[in-house]
């Protein structure tokens, strides 16, 4: 076998989710115990949608669990660079050699055609995608357009008929007809590649050997193994990773768990556990033993043990595992130490007390007044919302309506928040003091706190949205019925 290499690819378009790690785990265990290189990638080309943040999440969340890699950003190797963003020249002299060959085609459809054309389909019941309409040009009516600037996209050709078979090293051999593969867009009008046709690339530039990576990207498969064919490159060999999902087995998603490593972090759990708990999704140590250290998973890894019954990501069950970590790994100096670096980290710690300074007179006033930004979940019931004016129902609608709009705050500012606050409780013809209650009690567990702003900041949006869940739960939660009533109103609000 050739040098085992293998990588992750994650998209800086959000918080680090447990899922990336999760597949980050398998793949540096699988190269490592071959003696190979696991290799990290920031897949960017979604402009729009990628930001340096969420590359830095990434990066240091992954660190963090103590899931370095061999070759990436910060570590370059030979086949760098390890962003898809400052490759572009790499795409385009790609992309010629597949038009030059003839696999692909420029495709100069206008937008309003491309939806006639999927409403038509929707119509037809009919399986959407590309209907081929540019593949008719011949070869001087697309250089005149070029020559016209006509704006156009680049698509790869697809088989008419037929099935494409590849194995997974899971699933063995799996076979998806060509008819459902569209002509898939490969550059797009702006002259970026997609991710289908970057990564390709990049997994072959990258010499990786195996591609082992989530259940969701089965189907893109096809396209891939094509794009190999049409360059005349080899294909690696494919291994999809069943998803994790929420112990009602629907797929894992931050509506129902948090996901995002940077909460598990700040609810105090330990990275080593967190990681050991992400081992046990789908994987069971040959000797059946729970608890087991990094190094001990490479030592023993063996991919075909690897379970396709969606594993369950329990909080539960990881609780239970961090209090043994806790308990059988550290000593009583370790856990002050550690207990203290987390509890007390310095930048916390700089934002907290000014705002506790102007409010306390003893240190023995601290803890109560300031205790909450260190709690995990708060003690808390439906009489802690009890107010003059604002009854349990719409306090749990002032907590919905701030939980959406947190949520769909790109960038989690003082400003931002503020407007977004302010024009709440505008919509909500209340004054922001009793519009903000609710807020008060969700987040400290008392009606009378430091604000609600600056709270939020200092807990970070994945603490403030598990507790303004919670307290909606406690307020008698919000059926699903409910909840499509409030997002029709939300939307119109
Ligand atoms: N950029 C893709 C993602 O965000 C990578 C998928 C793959 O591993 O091919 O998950």
């Amino acid at each position: 076998m050739n040098k085992v290499r293998t990588r992750i690819a994650p998209s800086p378009t959000g918080d680090p989710h447990v899922g990336t790690a999760y597949i980050a785990l398998f793949n540096r265990c699988f190269a490592h115990q071959h003696g190979g290189e696991f290799v990290l990638r920031i897949e960017d080309t979604d402009q729009q949608r990628s930001t340096d943040k969420s590359e830095q999440d990434i990066l240091s969340s992954l660190k963090w669990l103590g899931l370095t890699w061999d070759e990436g950003p910060g570590c370059e190797g030979d086949f760098g660079p390890y962003r898809q963003s400052e490759r572009s020249d790499i795409y385009s002299d790609h992309i010629q050699q597949l038009l030059e060959n003839g696999s692909a085609f420029r495709c100069f459809c206008t937008p309003e055609r491309l939806d006639e054309l999927r409403a038509q389909q929707m119509q037809d019941k009919s399986q959407p995608g590309y209907d081929g309409h540019c593949l008719s040009l011949s070869q001087s009516e697309c250089e005149n357009k070029c020559a016209a600037d006509e704006p156009h996209v680049i698509r790869m050709k697809i088989p008419g008929s037929g099935e494409c078979e590849f194995e997974d090293m899971l699933r063995g051999g799996v076979s998806i007809a060509w008819s459902q593969i569209d002509m898939q867009v490969l550059i797009k009008s702006d002259g970026m590649p997609t991710y289908h046709f970057a990564n390709v690339v990049d997994d072959h530039l990258m010499e990786i050997s195996h591609v082992i990576r989530g259940e969701e990207w089965i189907n893109s498969t096809p396209k891939h193994i094509l794009l190999y064919q049409h360059f005349g490159w080899e294909a690696p060999a494919f291994c999809h990773m069943p998803l994790l999902r929420n112990p009602d087995k629907s797929k894992l998603s931050k509506r129902k768990n948090p996901t995002s490593i940077r909460y598990y972090e700040a609810m105090g759990y330990l990275p080593e556990a967190l990681l050991n708990y992400l081992g046990m999704m789908g994987w069971t140590m040959p000797s059946g033993e729970e608890k087991f250290s990094l190094s001990e998973m490479e030592a023993s890894f063996d991919i075909s043990r690897v379970s396709l019954g969606g594993p369950i990501f329990d909080i539960e069950k990881l609780d239970w595992l961090n209090g043994k970590y806790i308990r059988e790994e550290l000593t009583d100096e370790e856990f002050t130490k550690r207990f203290a670096a987390w509890a007390f980290a310095p930048e916390k710690v700089a934002q907290i007390v000014p705002l506790l300074k102007q409010r306390v007179e003893r240190f023995s006033d601290v803890a109560s007044l300031g205790g909450f930004f260190i709690d995990g979940s708060l003690e808390i019931s439906e009489a802690s919302f009890a107010h003059k004016t604002i009854d349990s129902a719409q306090s749990a609608k002032i907590l919905q309506f701030t939980l959406w709009k947190l949520e769909a705050l790109e960038q989690l500012d003082r400003d931002a928040v503020e407007v977004e606050l302010h024009a709440l409780a505008a919509k909500f013809e209340l004054k922001i003091r009793d519009f903000l209650f609710p807020l008060f009690v969700a987040l400290s567990g008392k009606a009378v706190s430091t604000s609600v702003i600056e709270s939020i900041l200092i807990l970070g949006i994945d603490i403030a949205r598990a507790r303004i869940r919670q307290a909606i739960l406690v307020l008698g939660g919000i059926s699903k019925k409910q909840a499509k009533a409030l997002e029709k109103e939300f939307c119109n609000f």
